[in-house]
């Protein structure tokens, strides 16, 4: 029997014993679950993952294939986290059991190597992240992307992957490393000191968002810290198991974020603001990080939670348009940022908000789920674009790079004519400069 050796996580929290037994099995976290949803599996639901987990830890069950399966089902989503009265940390313990099932032989050597290659190599280095996506700008748009798919040459090489390369965001012809400078100072009075993340794959593939972000709090009168050597948050190779490249990002970003005085860290991404407001927590033992990690998040903002907690005077172009709303799960269940976008939204004269249905439930998109889960995620963005196509919105917002990607890519498959645009776009566009 391959034994489940629970190790300690990023976060400090194990699936031992009194973790597992949070879980009063209850089950008022099913209906949320978009995994139990499709398949009506007790194994597929967040409770059932949980006894799997337990049984697993505790000696009684073999790690199986099953196992790893359904860990790998699961979208960690974290919607079960919102419904549980007992607050289970499901997330903590979904995350440990795929470092175990990652480690075990039911992922394939390929598949390992794989996910070591992009997560450390690429996404791991800022350098080697810029090499690689502007390799995948020429292939995406010097001709060698339509050759395959016109051709059919790349159905050769697998299953879906026409789809998924389709799916795949287009990397940004110059990234907001380049044109956003390091230290801007308005003209005028400075309403407020902030710093911007412009991310890894922001930077390199939703460059157009962190410049939108950049002029919006330009609009509000902030002075802006935006260091050119920022690095990936380690959010990805966190939820992905790999803890120990996520601790030596975390920490280099800390260090370039702590050179200079600032009162807001504002993020445009969902999981990495989410991330960074656990340094604190995960380096509370650090004698080294302690301090500075704890200052960070405490400083960490969502663009919308900013603009909804200070409410900066903003001055609108006239707009008629409709637009609803998607709740990115990292926004939702983990940062439990609900009211805050919509408030910010609800104050744009001419912009009809209309309610999605089931906003909170996940498009899909899921970090790499979209691409390892490719049906299942198709089929939840089925789901999402048929609740979306009902609202006749012309466009959905939502403040996920992942969300924005996978919702668009489910307008054009599913046929639904609404633009999707993330919350400073959209803002950035609405709002004047003032006049100086
Ligand atoms: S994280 Fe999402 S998919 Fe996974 S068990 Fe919870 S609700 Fe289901
Ligand atoms: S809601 Fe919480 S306590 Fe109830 S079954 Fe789900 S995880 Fe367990």
């Amino acid at each position: 029997m391959q034994e489940f050796k629970p190790r300690k996580t990023l976060l400090g929290v194990l699936p031992d014993d009194d973790v597992l037994s949070q879980c009063i099995h209850c089950g008022m976290c099913l209906a949320t679950c978009p995994t139990y949803d499709l398949t009506k599996l007790e194994r597929s639901s967040p409770r059932g993952r949980i006894q799997l987990i337990k049984a697993v830890a505790r000696g009684e069950m073999d790690l199986s294939k099953i196992f790893a399966e359904e860990m790998n089902f699961c979208l960690d989503c974290q919607a079960c986290e919102t419904a549980c009265p007992a607050g289970v940390k499901y997330g903590l313990m979904v995350e440990a059991a795929r470092v175990e099932v990652d480690n075990s032989d039911h992922i394939s050597p390929v598949a390992k190597a794989i996910k070591k290659f992009a997560l450390k190599v690429v996404v791991g280095s800022k350098r080697n992240l810029k090499i690689f996506s502007r390799l995948l700008y020429f292939y995406q748009n010097w001709g060698l992307k339509k050759i395959l798919h016109t051709t059919g040459i790349i159905n050769i090489f697998g299953k879906n992957l026409a789809e998924i390369d389709n799916l795949a965001p287009k990397v940004s012809r110059k990234f907001s490393d380049s044109f956003l400078p390091e230290h801007y100072q308005p003209k005028s009075e400075t309403k407020y000191k902030t710093a911007l993340l412009t991310g890894c794959l922001m930077n390199v593939m939703f460059a157009d968002v962190n410049k939108d972000t950049h002029e919006l709090l330009q609009k509000i009168g902030c002075k802006i810290y935006t260091p050119k050597d920022q690095v990936c948050c380690g959010s990805l190779h966190a939820h992905n198991g790999d803890f120990e490249t996520a601790h030596k990002l975390a920490k280099q970003l800390i260090d370039v974020f702590s050179r200079e005085e600032y009162d807001y860290l504002i993020s445009n991404s969902a999981g990495c603001g989410a991330f960074m407001k656990e340094y604190a927590h995960i380096f509370k033992n650090d004698t080294q990080y302690a301090e500075h990690a704890k200052n960070l998040s405490s400083k960490v903002k969502d663009i919308t939670e900013f603009l909804s907690e200070e409410n900066p005077e903003l001055i609108y172009k006239s707009v008629e348009q409709t637009a609803t709303y998607h709740d990115a799960c990292h926004l939702a269940h983990t940062q439990k940022i609900v009211n805050q976008p919509r408030e910010v939204l609800n104050r744009v004269p001419g912009l009809k908000m209309i309610p999605l249905e089931e906003s909170t439930w996940c498009c899909g998109s899921a970090g790499t789920y979209n691409i390892i889960q490719h049906e299942t995620s198709m089929k939840i963005l089925n789901r999402k674009m048929e609740n979306i196509r009902n609202t006749g919105a012309s466009t959905v917002i939502t403040g996920n790079p992942g969300c924005i990607r996978q919702i668009e890519y489910g307008a054009e498959r599913f046929n639904v004519r609404a633009e999707v645009v993330h919350p400073a776009t959209l803002l950035n566009r609405i709002v004047k400069w003032k006049e100086t």
